[in-house]
């Protein structure tokens, strides 16, 4: 296509203003396929593992990026993970502002690269705390979908 003309001034273009309603979906791949039916299934965190150097990654991986293999195996992941960062959210994904501010935590597991981003509650942001001891709670089986949302979210771990 040839532009044989050219616009001098932005006030002859239309402009319209709006919204589209867009949504998009993609899929996890193998091992992003396996962590959800691991958390449908059994309510458990699911990690790829490299045999050759045998480090563990959540969420799962296809390769290795330390020796560049292929992982070929599975580790459960421990239960109780600890706060990596934190943020406030003040507004709901449409803007509207909240009563109270929603937390989202990066929560990481011992000797596991990577980690989980998710909603915390049940502390006060004011107590959150690097290293902080956290816990998923997981939708009772019966209502799980295999997806991220069956973790309901993460909560401080009892301290026994
Ligand atoms: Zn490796």
């Amino acid at each position: 296509m040839v532009i044989k003309s050219k616009k001098s001034t932005i006030d002859r273009f239309r402009v319209w203003r709006d919204a589209l309603p867009l949504e998009h979906r993609y899929t996890g791949g193998i091992g992003g396929q396996r962590f959800f039916e691991s958390l449908k299934k059994r309510g458990v965190l699911l990690a790829s593992r490299c045999s050759k150097c045998g480090v563990s990654y959540l969420p799962p991986r296809g390769y290795c990026e330390k020796c560049f293999e292929a992982t070929d195996d599975w580790v459960d992941v421990k239960e109780v993970g600890s706060l990596y960062s934190h943020t406030l959210s003040f507004e709901t994904r449409e803007g509207r502002s909240l009563k109270s501010p929603v937390v989202f935590g990066l929560v990481k597991f011992e000797g596991i690269e990577g980690g989980l981003i998710h909603r915390i509650e049940g502390v006060h942001p004011t107590e959150l705390a690097f290293g902080m001891k956290l816990k998923p709670k997981i939708k009772p089986s019966n209502r799980r979908s295999g997806s991220i949302t069956d973790i309901l979210f993460f909560s401080p771990a009892e301290t026994a």
